[in-house]
């Protein structure tokens, strides 16, 4: 079967043939329909994080956004021709307490390989092994759109961790701010303005009219904020302080200016990765002080469990196509991936497709 690998020297991508996977005992084998591609596969493929090959071999299968069909359940509860979105992790050790609990979101790094980031073999290939515990379902009319749900799942997790951490007191949230318009900004701001938790939803970003991210932004029902004329910190005084801020920037600077931008009891979650260390100058005092006096939360959010997908799937059933569709700019042939990978202005969501 032909595969997209990474081959750590260099660092250089291939379309490799290689043997087919062979289930093993309690694994269903699926057929790859498509793999979303993010900026952590971009930064894989320069050698800037992750990239570990499998024990023993010299390659690693890129791609961690995949959409499948069941081809051979093989014993298992799965029933050939469903419709499934594999999660990301999977343990080091098989007797992790993370994993046993269905929670390897939270487990600690270096106690997990992340397939296709680091570690194990991702989906980018005609076809993956996985067991059941890993595949969760996708609904049958949105087969073609199954590489969102890893993508949204982050953000139903980011959501879940923010009510977790407002769960002492009746949490009311009514305004939300993304921080970023790449293609994880633009999917969360989707997310945010077609759910039904907030009713005003804005996206920060540096881009001037006409933008396709801005078009989206505006044709879902969100407000786009040009970052660059309106900061941060003046944005409550024009906008209002928002109850959940969602960062995809990596831009650490964003993590301490967000909390000013809340309103009182709000909730930042933080899930861009910065690329490389960075000095940020703060006012620790007034930063720690706004942290008490108004209840607020800065969590750090990554990867997501069974629940966060399923959530993703069900939103995904949800939402109407159109909307989806406008997410995604580029279909590619495997053989097509560094064209899939590169990234200009009017990229928002590319795939590599196996659907023949
Ligand atoms: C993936 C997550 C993963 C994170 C860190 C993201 O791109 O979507 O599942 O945990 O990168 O590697
Ligand atoms: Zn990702």
């Amino acid at each position: 079967m032909r595969a997209v690998a990474l081959f750590p020297d260099g660092p250089e991508l291939r379309v490799i043939e290689k043997p087919k996977p062979t289930p093993e005992k309690g694994e269903a084998l699926i057929r790859t329909v498509a793999v979303g591609i993010d900026g952590s596969d971009r930064r894989i493929a320069a050698g800037e994080i992750g990239g570990d090959v499998p024990d023993g071999e010299d390659h690693l299968v890129i791609g961690h956004e995949a959409v499948g069909i069941v081809e051979e359940s093989n014993g298992t509860d799965l029933t050939n021709g469903d419709v499934v979105a594999p999660l990301v992790r999977r343990p080091v050790d098989d007797e992790s307490r993370f994993a046993a609990n269905g929670e390897l979101d939270m487990a600690p790094p270096g106690s997990v390989h992340e397939c296709g980031i680091t570690g194990a073999h991702g989906y980018m290939a005609e076809f993956f092994a996985a067991r059941p515990e890993y595949l969760v379902p996708v609904p049958e009319s949105r087969a073609a759109y199954g590489f969102l749900v890893e993508p949204a799942s982050l953000v139903e997790k980011a959501l879940d961790q923010a009510a977790a951490a407002r769960s002492g007191f009746e949490w009311r949230p009514s305004s939300a701010f993304v921080l970023g318009n790449g293609n994880l900004g633009l999917l969360a701001l989707t997310r945010l303005e077609t759910g039904d938790e907030f009713e005003r939803t804005y996206c920060l970003g540096r881009r001037d009219r006409p933008d396709p991210t801005i078009d989206v932004i505006e044709d879902v029902g969100g407000t786009y904020v040009d970052s660059r004329v309106l900061s941060l910190d003046e944005f409550p005084a024009v906008h209002e302080p928002v109850d959940f801020a969602f960062e995809t920037t990596g831009h650490p600077a964003h993590a301490v200016e967000a909390v000013d931008a809340l309103a009182p009891n709000g909730v930042v979650t933080l899930q861009g990765i910065p690329g490389s260390s960075s000095t940020v100058e703060i006012d620790g005092g007034a930063f720690h002080t706004e942290l008490v006096v108004t209840n607020k939360a800065v969590l750090g959010v990554v990867n997501s469990r069974r629940s966060h997908f399923r959530a993703a799937a069900e939103w995904l059933g949800e939402t109407p196509e159109s909307v989806l569709d406008a997410l995604v700019t580029g279909v590619y042939e495997p053989d097509e991936i560094d064209a899939a990978l590169a990234d200009s202005a009017e990229t928002i969501k590319t795939v590599v497709s196996f659907d023949r």
